[in-house]
């Protein structure tokens, strides 16, 4: 498979993102945020999910509001500039997904051809809205029962948490009680990552949600230059979050800004 140019620079700026947010091994803990979804549970963590620290705060009382408060801030920060780009080119979870694509991107493309064909038309689509429905869920359902509803069933704490702990220090690792629902929960993560290309991102994935709404005013953007395409459709076949390209790429809030779509165009027609 032909790598393009800006997929060798995606590339590299994941693999760098990747051991930033193993750098507790050497630096501990700081009091940073990813900008993007990994365990703060695991071994190697040097920030916070963002998704948890919200989970806490809200759970937490008006005493935890400055923390909320910091995620959110920061989340803008990042969205402003980048819009949702931290989910194309930091977060160790799509690089995963990147990475099985690119395996057995054959063997997911035949797959959703033939679920295309029984499946009703509309449900990938509307299958974005779940995120948006988690991310709701988690906020207020923290909120209500004053307790976090999330952390316990995370299929990335799992991954990046359970599992690596588990794998160092296996005698002190304590099951919670939630561990049995987890696993399954995580079971069904595996096999969405491993038969949908970027699955977790286009309908679950809840800092996703977070970071979608500020594409629509991030400095970094895409950009069609309708006099220079000729709708072949290259760019939409390329695409990991199945955007129609040339209609509706544009400051979609579903657009991880990955640039695939910038390299399968022979028309110098998109750009970042
Ligand atoms: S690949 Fe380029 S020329 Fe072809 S439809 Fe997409 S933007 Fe237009
Ligand atoms: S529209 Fe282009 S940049 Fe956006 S997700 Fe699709 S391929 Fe990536």
């Amino acid at each position: 498979m032909k790598i393009g140019k800006i997929a060798k620079y995606r590339i590299i700026s994941q693999a760098i993102f990747f051991v930033v947010a193993n750098l507790g091994f050497i630096i501990g803990m700081t009091g940073i945020v990813y900008p993007f979804f990994y365990c703060y549970a695991s071994p190697g963590a040097c920030a916070s999910c963002p998704l948890g620290i919200i989970e806490h705060s809200v759970s937490g009382g008006m005493l935890m509001a400055g923390m909320f408060l910091y995620v959110i801030f920061f989340i803008a920060l990042v969205g402003l500039v980048f819009g949702r780009a931290a989910c194309g080119w930091a977060c160790p979870i799509g690089a995963l997904q990147d990475a099985i694509n690119a395996v057995a991107g054959k063997l997911q493309t035949r797959l959703n051809n033939r679920a295309a064909a029984v499946l009703p038309s509309r449900l990938p689509g509307k299958m974005k809205y779940v995120k948006y429905g988690l991310l709701a869920y988690v906020v207020l359902g923290s909120a209500v029962l004053a307790l976090p509803t999330f952390t316990d069933l995370c299929p990335v704490g799992v991954l990046t948490g359970t599992f690596p702990q588990l794998a160092l220090n296996p005698g002190s690792f304590a099951f919670g009680q939630y561990f049995a629902v987890g696993m399954i929960i995580f079971s069904l993560f595996v096999a969405l990552i491993v038969l949908v290309g970027r699955g977790w991102c286009r309908w679950f994935c809840p800092i996703g949600a977070m970071f979608a709404g500020t594409n629509k005013i991030s400095i970094l953007k895409l950009r069609l230059r309708g006099d220079k395409c000729v709708n072949c459709n290259a760019c939409s076949k390329s695409c990991p979050m199945a955007i129609n390209v040339p209609e509706d790429a544009e400051r979609n809030p579903e657009c991880i800004l990955c640039g695939r779509c910038v390299d399968a165009c022979k028309f110098d027609a998109l750009r970042m």
